[in-house]
Order: C-alpha cells, then structure tokens, then sequence
C-alpha cells in the first residue's frame, strides 16, 4: 500500500459514529442534523428518480443545476459566474479532491488554516504537494498577517481556505479575508474557498465569499454543497465555481473521479436552490435557536463554550471548565460512559495539536439535545 495512506488513520467522524453506534450512545459528534430538511426538495428527487431518466447526466451536470448555482449565487453573495463556469461534483468532497489534484504540482507548496477540515491534507500530499500550515488558537482562532506572512513562500501555489470554518464554529471577518487576498495577489497564488457552511451563519451575520474581496475573482476556486444547504449530508451533491483558465483543468480531474452525480439529486437540487429567500431565513433561525438550547445548556451545568458564528458545531474548552483531561480521553470517557459521542478537536491539526477542545454537534432536535445534555452532565 501507498505509505502515505498506510499512515492515515480511520477518520475521526467515521470512528466516534461507529463508537456512537456501539455504545448506543447519542450522537452529537459528527455533522448531520436530524430535523431541518425541506421535504419538497426530498420529494422532488424521488419524482425524478421514478419519473426521469436515469441514465448518466452530462459529465459537468445538468445544465439547469449548472443555471441555478450561478443564479443562486448571483441572487445570495452576488458574485457574477455564468453556468459554463460551474462543474457539479459528488459532494464538495470530491470538488476539492478534483481542484486539488488538477493544480498541484509536485513540490508545490499549499498553504492551510488548522484545526482543518481532514480531507484536504491526504488529497495534497497524494497530489505531491507540500502542506504549510497557519496555527489558528483558542479561543478567538483569528488568522493574523504575520502568520500568513511566516507560511507563504515563493514556492506557494495553492491556499486552501475554509470560511464559515469546521471545527472551530467562526466566520472569518473582512480584515481576515483581505489580508488573506493580500498575501494571495502578492504571491501569485490561487485560493481554493471552501464555503459549504455559506447558509449556515447566525446572529444576523452575512457571509461574504472569498471570490468577492478585491482582486480574488480571477484566482479563487469556490466549492460548494447542497448537503450542507439542505442539510441532506448523504446526498453528496457540490459544485465548483471557477474562473475558465481553472475550470476546464478541474473538469477534466472530476472526470476520472466520479464523472457524474445522480441525475435524481441534482435536478432537486436545481429546485431547491430557486427557494425564496424565506427558506434559508428559516433554516438559519431554527438551527440558531437549536445552538441557543445547547449553548444554554452546555453553560448550566459548567462547560464553558467558545462562540459559534457558524456550522452546526459548538465548542467546548475542557481546561476553562475545569477538566483537566485531554479531548481524546474526554470523548471517549463520554461516548463509553456517558452514551454521548462528540469530536475532539485535536485530530484536526497535522501538528502542535491544541487539546483541550471538543466539538459538539447542535443541529439536533430538542430531545436529542437533552438527552446529550444529560449524558454531559455525567461526565464532568
Ligand atoms: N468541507 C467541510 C468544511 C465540511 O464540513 C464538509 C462536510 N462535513 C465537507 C467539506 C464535505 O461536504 P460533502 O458532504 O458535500 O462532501
Ligand atoms: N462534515 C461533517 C463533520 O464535520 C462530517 C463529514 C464526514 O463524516 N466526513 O462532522
């Protein structure tokens, strides 16, 4: 076997889900809601699953999915792409394995933010790139020009980037994004924007995509996913937004990946990005509320939590509340103990782990939340 997946271990959310499911434990670890999905977008794919064709769609999706992702983003962020620029991929999973392996070069140094998200890491190195990372720190987890000034080298080709972020809950302001443009424009380097949690935002905040800071359009990859929009994680359905000088060499990566999407899923999709604009407005507020129940708890009985600005994820740092174990050991204890699995933080760094953070899942009806709550209070 190829040594550097030799190394890999089983990744954290597939490991505390089946822990979940052996010990029948509540699982507020890895990111799926159990309310909140439009059911007319489920409907929709399963009247053109028994009503369409079901044959392979165009290798760069259908077309009216193509249309409504740059009307969508037109319409929501106001970034101007046109549909021949939009490639549909299975999941913003596979859109960032298809970008990463079509612009790295081996020996090509990429720049990323950690705690990060843990597929981007194994694709770059497989891809021959060599990873730099800028350390980002409880609890403000801000990104600072001097850090990305000791990462970014003449030899950077690539930043990825991931804003609403996992697993740290923040929304990276305007002053982050523009010294984050600067250091790219400055070094010639294309950002790949990882912005599948772009719906998931709250307290009234707005998202501004990397695309739309001056000077990035040219140069930013965007990756999206209707998983996230409709929370309807098993649906593996993403997109890419690139301009043309880079979206015709991420095609053809995509095209030996997966070639296509399922046709049924992608024209619900189409459906659902057209919703008014009432839909994501709701969808925010029941998750923000969601967050609000869990936070409240969380608090009441001693954690202390960081904010969450974003994402279905809300934070915990063990050593503010008093617990001095590490967040491997914590979650284990709870998911064997307690009947509650969460995530610890610290797989997400490559190195100089911080360990005293753990992640918790609140898009969750509020049962679930309070018999998660319960199983917390046990474990303290
Ligand atoms: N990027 C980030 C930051 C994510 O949180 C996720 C989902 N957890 C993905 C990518 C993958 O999205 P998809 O399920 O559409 O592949
Ligand atoms: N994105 C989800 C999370 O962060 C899960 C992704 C996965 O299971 N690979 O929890």
């Amino acid at each position: 076997m190829n040594p550097l997946f030799a190394n890999i271990p089983t990744t954290i959310f597939e490991r505390m889900s089946m822990l979940a499911r052996e010990h029948g434990a509540t699982n507020l670890g890895q990111g799926f809601p159990d309310f909140g999905w439009p059911e007319d977008v489920v409907s929709r794919a399963a009247a053109e699953l028994t009503g369409a064709a079901s044959q392979y769609p165009p290798m760069r999706g259908l077309p009216e999915l193509r249309q409504a992702v740059a009307d969508h983003y037109r319409a929501h962020q106001q970034i101007d792409y046109s549909a021949e620029q939009v490639t549909i991929t299975s999941g913003a999973t596979e859109a960032l394995a298809a970008a990463l392996l079509a612009l790295i070069e081996p020996g090509d140094e990429v720049v990323l933010f950690q705690p990060l998200y843990d597929a981007y890491v194994p694709i770059i190195r497989r891809a021959g790139g060599i990873p730099r990372f800028v350390s980002l720190t409880p609890p403000d987890w801000r990104i600072t020009a001097e850090a990305l000034g000791a990462a970014f080298t003449d030899r950077t080709r690539l930043v990825v980037f991931n804003n609403p972020h996992n697993p740290t809950a923040r929304l990276f302001d305007a002053e982050e994004l523009r010294v984050l443009g600067e250091a790219c424009i400055r070094h010639d380097v294309v950002a790949v924007s990882d912005e599948v949690w772009e719906h998931v935002l709250f307290d009234d905040r707005r998202f501004v995509p990397l695309s739309a800071v001056a000077g990035m359009k040219d140069r930013t990859v965007k990756v999206g996913s209707a998983g996230k929009i409709f929370s309807l994680t098993g649906w593996k359905v993403g997109w890419i937004l690139a301009p043309d000088h880079l979206a015709g060499p991420i095609a053809k990566a995509h095209q030996f990946l997966t070639f296509t999407t399922p046709p049924n899923l992608q024209a619900a999709a189409a459906f659902g990005l057209g919703k008014a604009p009432d839909y994501f407005a709701g969808m925010r507020s029941n998750f923000q509320a969601a967050r609000d129940v869990m936070d409240q708890g969380l608090r009441d009985i001693g954690y202390v939590t960081l904010p969450s600005e974003g994402t279905y994820f809300l934070c915990i740092d063990l050593a503010a509340s008093g617990i001095d174990v590490d967040d491997m050991h914590f979650c284990l204890r709870a998911v064997e103990e307690a009947g509650v699995a969460a995530i610890p933080i610290s797989p997400f760094y490559e190195d100089d782990p911080v360990r005293n953070v753990i992640r918790l899942c609140f898009a969750k009806k509020d049962e679930t939340i309070e018999t998660g709550l319960a199983g917390m209070k046990t474990v303290r």
